[in-house]
């Protein structure tokens, strides 16, 4: 094993040269992010009103095909937003993966409604639409009023929040039209999969809400970030209102129809966000080319590199190993961490978290199968 540990950091090492510690995503600043945010500064328009924030929602809708975009203060905000836009009450239940980031299960919390945890495919490592179905089957029954409810809890289950793991698209259109069927919102956390596709469509843009975040450790970042996009012009409108404190639009008075948020993204961070774009593509490249170097070099250690659908094309945001058992993960894990090469496990299921041990699921052995044997690998673009 030592050998063999040895030899994998070796190559990690070979395609990041000079670097003392390698690790598993950091940013690079290399086109218009100087001038664009000393522009800003230049402007003095630092915050929530700018030509950089409009600039930024352009692009979003240009590199997602949505109609529209709406930037957020960041990711987990986002999610938030997308959940109340959805119209997600309290005590609702919300469908969504036990194999997510926190941030997932937070925003449903924020509500006041609850996660009902489903398995993911062990291809995609996403959720299962076998899984969403099976679920849904035995334990969801659609009442007079249109939606569906929980036999187990009489709760409305009133939305479904798929993720696409580390850039891989899951089924995406699968869930979609089992969401149609069940009359549940399809709410997408694309938090990691921008540059991202299934079918020749970008991630995201399938349900009626989809989310990005752009922290320091996603594909392209702005500090900290996050967009919504809809095709749905009423929900653009209503988005745009709520993360604006609710305040109706008046030359001087200050009225407000709603309790709202602070959720704009301030124009300093979309001029950060606007020079990131400007390279998604040429990193995307650059990342899916780090890749397939990886996948040729674990093929001939017989290791399993998790690689893309055929129909889909992923931003290979974080590349990922399927090791053999938690046994070996825990020495690959020490064994890479102290030789300077960043290595991490999967995030604890939610399921396992004390705020979440509670609530509903179904069986997650796709889920626990994977959190005992993926490990992510550095994947950061290379200059
Ligand atoms: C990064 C991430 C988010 C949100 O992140 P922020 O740090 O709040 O921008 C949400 N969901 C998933 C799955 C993520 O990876």
């Amino acid at each position: 094993m030592q050998e063999l540990f040895h030899n994998i950091a070796n190559f990690v090492k070979e395609k990041f040269p000079n670097q003392d510690f390698i690790p598993l995503h950091a940013p690079v600043f290399i086109g218009n992010e100087r001038k664009y945010v000393m522009e800003t500064l230049d402007s003095t328009f630092v915050s929530s009103v700018g030509s950089f924030v409009n600039r930024f929602e352009e692009m979003m809708c240009e590199i997602t095909g949505a109609s529209y975009a709406i930037a957020i203060v960041n990711g987990t905000n986002a999610l938030h937003l997308a959940l109340l836009l959805a119209d997600v009450q309290r005590d609702d239940e919300v469908l969504s993966q036990s194999l997510t980031f926190i941030a997932t299960c937070n925003a449903i919390s924020y509500i006041g409604a609850h996660p009902v945890f489903v398995d993911v495919d062990r291809d995609t490592l996403g959720m299962s639409p076998n899984s969403l179905s099976a679920y849904l089957k035995q334990n969801a029954v659609r009442n007079e009023d249109g939606f569906s409810y929980n036999r187990i809890t009489g709760k409305r289950i009133k939305a479904c929040v798929p993720m696409h793991t580390f850039g891989f698209p899951c089924r995406i259109d699968e869930i979609a039209t089992i969401c149609q069927e069940w009359n549940i919102v399809l709410v997408e956390d694309a938090a990691e999969s921008l540059g991202s596709y299934y079918k020749g469509i970008h991630t995201g843009i399938f349900g009626k809400v989809g989310t990005f975040s752009f922290n320091g450790n996603k594909t392209v970042t702005c500090g900290g970030g996050g967009a919504i996009v809809t095709n749905d012009e009423e929900l653009a409108k209503k988005a745009k209102h709520l993360t604006t404190q609710a305040k109706v639009a008046h030359p001087w008075a200050f009225v407000h129809d709603a309790i709202g948020y602070n959720y704009r993204m301030p124009n300093l961070n979309a001029a950060l966000a606007c020079a990131q774009l400007e390279q998604l593509s040429p990193f995307v490249e650059n990342k899916r080319e780090l890749a397939s170097q990886y996948k040729s070099y674990f093929d001939t250690l017989n290791i399993d590199f998790h690689t893309e659908l055929n129909e889909t094309s992923a931003n290979y945001w974080l590349n990922s190993l399927i090791l053999n058992s938690k046994e070996e993960r825990e020495e690959f894990l020490t064994f890479m961490n102290s030789n300077g090469v960043m290595a991490r496990p999967v995030w604890e299921l939610m399921h396992h978290l004390s705020m979440f041990e509670h609530c509903e699921k179904s069986d997650l052995s796709n889920s626990e199968w994977i959190a005992d044997r993926l490990v992510n690998i550095p994947s950061s673009v290379r200059l």
